[in-house]
């Protein structure tokens, strides 16, 4: 069975494990050897790329142990050869897991490799952990070892090196109409990311005002605050917006001003409801909808599941 057999409906996690097993199972597969034996040249080049000026490397005739993995590559004309893990990536690919990133790699030195040696690698496929949700989105950790071996079959290093293949998030669309946040709103957005409803509050008198502003209607006080409201409101008038269309909207939609227990009245859409359902004095309570992959923006949904 090969990756490129596997469509990602046919594949699901449990297959992706009995994949791994089987890989797993066996056990170490040698490669070709190198293409070239180690040799001066390319130890020049590659110290010379490092900016590494140590002199012992040529004048000992042995290689940078870092340099191992340039041993045994296929270079660009060569086919690759195929290792155990080849087929589990290619399961990921097939399955959505497209989205590559390495994520360890360790290395071990057991000795220099002398010029003159030539090198063969041997893949293990060690492990696949997952489905896991990461910052990158959904996906499976790939690991799996190389011991390079010189022609005595001594190990001469080895490398454990682990990558996660994830399913790339699809970006949205970025919403269009972004509410601009000043020094005067800042807390306010601040709040709704944390999923709360902040209306500003006057340091001096204490009273409650929404939409926010710089001074406090009642005492003229700059000195202000917030209080986190219940989230819970009635609808206190509505109007249904047809026309004109709104860019990143789909019309109709209800826009409402609700009228908040704590004493202030906020704008905002009326959302899980048929539109021929809203009413005055309907209980509602505010819900947090994300428009893009940033903007989240408050709405309100009706308290009962009425519609
Ligand atoms: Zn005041």
């Amino acid at each position: 069975m090969t990756g490129q057999d596997m469509t990602g409906q046919d594949m699901t996690g449990r297959d992706l494990h009995e994949l791994a097993g089987k890989q797993a199972a066996l056990g170490e597969v040698r490669g070709a050897p190198g293409p070239d034996p180690v040799n001066e040249t390319m130890i020049r080049h590659w110290l010379e790329a490092m900016g590494d000026a140590n002199p012992a490397y040529l004048e000992r005739g042995v290689a940078p142990p870092a340099m191992s993995q340039v041993w045994t590559m296929p270079g660009l004309a060569r086919a690759r050869q195929a290792t155990p893990v080849d087929d589990v990536l290619a399961a990921l690919d097939a399955g959505g897991y497209t989205g590559v990133v390495a994520t360890d790699c360790d290395q071990t030195y057991h000795r220099y490799a002398r010029v003159g040696e030539r090198l063969t690698p041997g893949t293990r496929f060690t492990s696949l952990a997952g489905p896991k949700k990461t910052a990158l989105g959904e996906g499976y950790f790939v690991t799996w070892t190389v011991v390079w071996y010189a022609e005595d079959d001594s190990p001469v290093a080895e490398m454990m090196f682990r990558v996660l293949k994830f399913r790339p998030r699809e970006r949205r669309q970025p919403y269009p109409l972004k509410p601009a946040a000043g020094r005067d709103t800042e807390f306010f957005w601040e709040g709704v990311r944390r999923r709360e409803l902040r209306i500003q509050r006057c340091l001096d008198c204490g009273q409650l005002r929404h939409p926010p502003g710089p001074l406090c209607p009642s005492c003229r006080s700059a000195n202000r605050g917030h209080t986190v409201a219940t989230g819970e409101g009635t609808v206190y008038s509505y109007v249904v917006h047809h026309h004109p269309p709104v860019p990143g909207r789909e019309t109709p939609y209800v826009v409402a001003v609700v009228e908040l227990p704590e004493g202030v009245r906020i704008v905002g859409n009326i959302v899980n409801c048929r539109i021929d359902e809203v009413r005055i004095g309907m209980p509602v309570r505010v819900t947090y909808q994300a428009m893009d992959d940033e903007l989240v923006l408050p709405m309100w949904a009706p308290r009962e599941a009425r519609c």
